[in-house]
């Protein structure tokens, strides 16, 4: 149904009643048409109850002069922008009272025109003074939750004896703006202040506090009577308990919110310090693995290389009998077979060699152009003696490699390829061009291997129970060594086998090696190398990391390979050493990853992370380098 509308406007006395009621100021001014000035010509009631002023005291006067001081704050510069315009304006000000206490209104303007002239001005305003003071305690409530929140994640990550003692302290001086102590005690409560986490119990204790003897033996908060020295307890590591101490300076008492917070960083301590007892437990057990793992490696690589010189003259001297005396042909058989034993044997040491260096992330690609067809057919002439393998190479097939490992790929495959084929028929290569890559197929009639085995054949020490049944003789990690280094080509390897029919190994690799895919190397130049956790954390990721401890130390690297980032994590760098890095970075074009805090801006560095640093945050940053 349509409403009906009245049939003239309400009257003026009506109308004027239900603004007087209004419980927003309501305000109107009309415009002297000489000077331009709004002079203040209406005011209801509620601006009496809202400013203090009567009626009387504020009709008559201009704009600008019955308020104490007009802010040139954003708010009075929009209001007016919007007298200037002639258009409606509305701002959140400060205004004041008649007796200069002050108010957050919020005012509306209207203009109001008769024939294109603005000859009044409507200004309804409102006091908005609770909605600010409420917004504005939940900005400070949340300013003081980002606060702890960052506390805990200091303190959390913390996984040094001291270096946790020292975060509580600055964190208790930035949350609280009150030098905090900790204090390592005895059950008895005899304390005294620490600057570490201690292992074995407190090394002086001082006399027996009794503040302190009430916290253990509650494992509780303790206050004074005069309320400004609180003592927390904060948990137990090793045979000393400690406790957090916290005094207020002279004339101020401990509030709820010091409490409340000290409270905290007693908590985050006691969970931190139990981090601090695992982690080291965990770096020395991890550093003795490495040790072994360094170990076996160092004798791997060792024998490796070892074993290669007198298989050498193995393979030599195979050669020469036969240009010293004539032999039968029995002889030259075995002198053949001699010599492809102490070949098989050296390619051996030389993948040994390569893993063990993979392990270590220490394979750096040698780049250069290669012509895949001619090393594929190289690498099948060597098998000669054995099986003539056909190699069909088809269009443009160079690729930028590294000779010697693309080399190791392709002998592992075509010795697998003659290996698992006991009926000696040849296998077929084709090397094509295929777009932006070279595709290398090696396919054989032989074997096989098994379904459910196709799946897990690349990974370490694989082998397939049909070549083991068969007692052909493997290490099982040719395929797993050929996948990496095509891996680090930015390649594939795949392969399409049945059992009993034969398989074929597929290799394609890109033309050009894309950056991105080889590993990148980072020095982590710290002089107290306590970043272990951080090179661990980077290797694991497949990063090449190497340790400086100095300087002196970050250049030998550098001249020696290709850096791709430093990381610098030392607080204690002086202006000079800064300085030298710098220029040194620049000059090479290193970019400089660096820890939070003073030397950040020093090294010119590319980007900060928190301290104490940790891989995720570092590689957060490396990623972004490209
Ligand atoms: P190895 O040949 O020394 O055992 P590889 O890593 O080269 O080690 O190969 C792993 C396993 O994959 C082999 O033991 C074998 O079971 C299987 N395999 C590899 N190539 C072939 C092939 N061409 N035909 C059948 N099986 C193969």
């Amino acid at each position: 149904m349509a409403r009906r509308l009245p049939e003239k406007p309400l009257d003026a006395p009506i109308l004027q009643r239900a603004i007087d009621a209004a419980s927003d100021v309501i305000l109107i001014y009309s415009v002297d048409r000489a000077t331009g000035s709004l002079i203040l010509s209406y005011v209801n009631e509620a601006f009496t109850r809202q400013t203090g002023y009567v009626a009387q005291e504020a009709i008559g006067r201009s704009l600008e002069s019955f308020r104490l001081a007009m802010p040139d704050d954003d708010g009075m510069r929009e209001i007016r922008a919007a007298f200037a315009e002639g258009r409606p304006g509305e701002a959140e000000l400060v205004s004041y009272r008649r007796d200069g206490s002050s108010y957050w209104n919020e005012v509306t303007m209207h203009p109001i025109a008769d024939k294109g002239e603005i000859t009044h001005w409507i200004s309804i305003e409102r006091d908005i003074s609770e909605d600010v003071a409420r917004t504005s305690a939940l900005a400070e409530e949340h300013a003081r939750l980002v606060a702890l929140v960052r506390a805990a994640r200091r303190i959390f990550t913390s996984f040094d004896a001291r270096r946790l003692v020292e975060t509580v302290k600055d964190v208790g001086r930035e949350l609280l703006g009150v030098p905090l102590r900790v204090l390592g005690a005895d059950p008895a409560g005899a304390a005294v202040e620490v600057n570490e986490l201690a292992r074995g119990g407190v090394l002086s204790p001082g006399t027996v506090d009794p503040l302190v003897a009430r916290a253990i033996a509650g494992r509780q908060r303790v206050v004074d009577d005069s309320q400004t020295h609180a003592v927390v307890y904060a948990g137990q590591y090793g045979d000393t308990h400690y406790l957090i101490d916290m005094r207020v300076p002279a004339g101020r008492k401990l509030r709820n919110t010091d409490v409340f917070v000290v409270d905290l960083i007693a908590e985050y301590f006691a969970v931190a310090a139990r981090n601090v007892a695992l982690y080291q437990e965990l770096e020395s057990r991890r550093s003795a693995v490495l040790e072994l793992n360094q170990t076996k490696s160092d004798l791997i690589a060792m024998l490796a290389h070892d074993f290669r010189g007198p298989l050498t003259s193995v393979v030599g001297y195979a050669d020469l009998v036969g240009e010293v005396g004539r032999l039968n042909d029995e002889q030259r058989d075995f002198m053949a077979a001699i010599k492809r034993s102490a070949l098989q044997l050296s390619e051996l040491a030389t993948d040994t060699l390569t893993l063990s260096r993979l392990e270590r992330n220490e394979v750096a690609l040698q780049l250069g152009d290669v012509d895949l067809g001619a090393l594929v057919e190289s690498v099948a002439a060597g098998y000669a003696d054995r099986r003539q393998v056909p190699v069909d190479v088809r269009g443009d097939v160079h690729v930028i490699g590294d000779d010697d490992r693309l080399r190791q790929v392709f002998s592992n495959l075509i010795d697998n390829a003659i290996k698992y084929t006991p009926s000696k028929l040849p296998p077929a290569i084709t090397v094509a061009e295929s777009g932006d890559n070279v595709i290398v197929e090696v396919r054989d009639r032989g074997i096989g291997i098994p379904a459910g085995e196709v799946a897990s054949i690349f990974d370490r020490f694989s082998r397939a129970s049909n070549a083991r049944r068969l007692r052909i003789s493997g290490t099982g990690f040719g395929l797993f060594l050929s996948k990496q280094l095509v891996a680090l080509h930015g390649g594939t390897i795949a392969v399409d086998s049945h059992e009993g029919e034969g398989s074929t190994f597929t290799v394609s690799l890109p033309r050009r090696v894309a950056r991105a895919r080889t590993p990148r190397t980072v020095v982590v130049l710290d002089a107290e190398r306590d970043s272990s956790f951080l090179a661990y954390g980077l290797r694991d990721a497949g990063y090449r990391v190497r340790t400086a401890a100095s300087f002196e130390d970050a250049i030998a690297i550098v001249d020696s390979e290709t850096v791709d980032a430093f990381v610098i994590d030392d607080d204690d760098l002086s202006t000079d050493a800064a300085a030298r890095i710098r220029a040194f970075a620049h000059e090479r074009r290193i970019p400089i990853v660096a820890t939070e805090g003073n030397g950040y801006a020093r090294l010119g560095a590319i980007a900060s992370v928190p301290k104490p640093v940790l891989a995720g945050d570092v590689m957060a940053v490396l990623e972004r380098l490209g």
